[in-house]
């Protein structure tokens, strides 16, 4: 959920990096906060999840069976991705992000 909000206000908004995190983490939280929920996301994690972005190690990936959109480590045959849902792995442990994680 943070890195779409990261991305609406990167695209909405001419500011420096380190301000559009800033942004979009306050965003975050204040949707977080408006469901009853505590943050999961640090800034830290946050400013790092957006580097890995940045960076292209992570990278939104459509899952082709559900059509949801992940952010994934950066995937070869994106096409035929399939989400950690979709396609859980056989030893899928309690917890564990298996194809990466859903953006409500
Ligand atoms: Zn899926």
């Amino acid at each position: 959920m943070f890195a779409n909000i990261h991305r609406y206000v990167s695209k909405t908004s001419a500011l420096e990096d380190i301000d559009t995190v800033m942004k979009a983490y306050k965003l975050y939280v204040e949707q977080i906060d408006s469901c009853g929920m505590e943050p999961i996301l640090t800034l830290t994690r946050a400013w790092r999840l957006v580097k890995f972005m940045d960076n292209h190690m992570l990278s939104f990936t459509k899952c082709s069976k559900c059509g949801g959109h992940f952010v994934t480590v950066a995937y070869e045959n994106s096409r035929y991705y399939e989400c950690g849902l979709c396609a859980p792995p056989a030893r899928a442990g309690k917890g564990a992000v298996a194809g990466g994680i859903l953006l409500h």
